[in-house]
């Protein structure tokens, strides 16, 4: 086991964190001065300003890992990425979690490295030259449409979207919300999750398909506030689709009742890249709160000196390096074995991430008396945005069941059930 950085992993954080320092940091007030300008629902030039310096400095779809072993994938199709290991990825995503809006300079921003993963593994070439290829230029933005305000859809299996078949097309009939990205006017396409069998065994009822964003019968209702915000430009909306006809051939993502087979493998990677940016979130927390806490003096000393401060300083510490090497393992895991067998793992920081920067956040906030929940420090923000990923990508009770069950089958009878059930799953 060696805990040191590979040269090419401190080359990459070398030259990230020099392009943080000479472009990233100076355009925060540029950034929020465009975001608060005119509509919500716009591109920011600043964006646009810098992915090709980004890009330039070689530095561009840098979660893209290299797809050997990977079953479906054809690699003639070619695109611009260092084709980065997840090990190798894991650092700099904990960097661009420093800026929230940054990875999109980089392309690297969710929903899209999960979509772009999917595309690459399971797209036909056809699919690949005309969604993936502008997606990997960052040309094009994409939403991934499964939750429904209906059914409890941590439960994939609730999913309750209609896809069917009428001639040469689908006919696609239901209602999603929490679709992330879908207010950027970049976004041109969504991998809608639905049923295209009813009546199959529960997880072959679902399938996958693509669906253009201009669509007729695609109709966004609402854009869904997170604690009152509205994450503009991208947001999270409620969307409608009625009566919406695609093509089979175009639409179809690996076949029909594969769905919740692509949703597996999706899922892996989105979660994990979340994880290694709230680390970022929690270091830049953390660093806020010292600086604020040697700041300024209460009852004769500065706050810092009182050791209840001491004690939360060192646990957010510990909290923050335990975590670190709980995300590297979980991207080592998916590197050597894939995401299948990495599940534990990706389970276990799934839930340890957001508990641990929220818990650090909280106190950081606190350090800051009332100013910590203004907006003036950034943390009120940061609390919100990370909170919602104790509930994005599958909720908390439902990864813990996935550790709870593993590990109970390690000692009774429940082992024959859930061998049963992960048989049944085709897991
Ligand atoms: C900001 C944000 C962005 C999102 N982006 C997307 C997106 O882009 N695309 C998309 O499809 N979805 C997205 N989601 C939706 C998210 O994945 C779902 O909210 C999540 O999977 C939970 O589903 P649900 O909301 O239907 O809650 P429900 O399934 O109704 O669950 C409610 C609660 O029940 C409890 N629960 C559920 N199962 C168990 C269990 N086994 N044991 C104990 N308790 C349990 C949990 O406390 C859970 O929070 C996003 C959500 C948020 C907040």
């Amino acid at each position: 086991m060696d805990f040191e950085y590979s040269p090419r992993q401190k080359d990459l954080i070398a030259r990230l964190s020099a392009f943080f320092d000479e472009h990233i940091y100076p355009a925060v007030p540029v950034y929020e001065a465009q975001q608060a300008e005119g509509d919500r629902w716009k591109t920011l030039q600043i964006i646009e300003d810098l992915k090709p310096k980004a890009r330039a400095a070689g530095l561009w779809n840098l979660f893209m890992p290299p797809s050997a072993g990977h079953a479906h994938v054809d690699d003639t199709f070619e695109f611009d990425s260092p084709r980065l290991t997840n090990l190798e990825y894991a650092p700099l995503a904990e960097i661009m979690g420093r800026v929230q809006w940054s990875s999109e300079v980089f392309n690297c921003s969710a929903p899209d490295t999960g979509n772009m993963e999917v595309f690459q593994r399971y797209g036909t070439l056809a699919q690949k030259e005309k969604w993936l290829r502008p997606l990997m230029n960052g040309e094009m933005r994409s939403a991934f449409l499964m939750t429904e305000p209906d059914v409890a859809s941590s439960d994939a299996t609730n999913i309750e979207t209609r896809i069917e078949r009428d001639g040469d097309d689908y006919v696609i009939n239901g209602r999603k919300w929490w679709s992330s990205g879908v207010g950027d006017p970049h976004c041109k396409v969504a991998i809608v999750m639905g049923k295209t069998d009813f009546g199959a065994q529960t997880h072959a009822q679902q399938s996958q398909v693509l669906v253009p964003m201009d669509t007729p019968g695609v109709k966004i209702v609402r854009m869904l506030p997170v604690f009152g915000y509205d994450d503009a430009p991208h947001g999270h909306a409620e969307v409608l689709l009625e009566n919406v006809r695609v093509p089979v051939e175009e639409a179809l993502l690996l076949g029909e009742g594969r769905g919740f087979e692509i949703a597996q493998g999706r899922l892996g990677p989105g979660r994990i890249h979340h994880c290694m940016r709230i680390i970022g979130g929690a270091e830049v927390a953390l660093e806020k709160m010292c600086r604020r806490l040697q700041s300024r003096k209460a009852f004769g000393k500065y706050v810092s000196e009182q050791s209840v401060w001491e004690e939360r300083i060192a646990q957010a510490r510990i909290d923050i390096e335990m975590t670190r090497l709980l995300c590297f393992k979980a991207a080592d895991m998916m590197d050597k074995a894939g995401n299948k067998v990495a599940r534990l793992e990706i389970a276990m920081i799934k839930v340890q991430a957001p508990m641990m920067a929220l818990r650090i956040i909280d106190d950081a906030i606190q350090a800051h008396g009332g100013g910590g929940v203004t907006s003036d420090f950034g943390l009120a923000k940061s609390y919100a945005s990370i909170r919602t990923l104790r509930l994005a990508d599958g909720p908390d009770e439902v990864h813990a069941r996935t550790v709870a069950r593993m590990e109970l089958s390690k000692h009774g009878d429940l082992a024959q059930k859930v061998r049963a059930d992960q048989a049944a799953r085709g897991r």
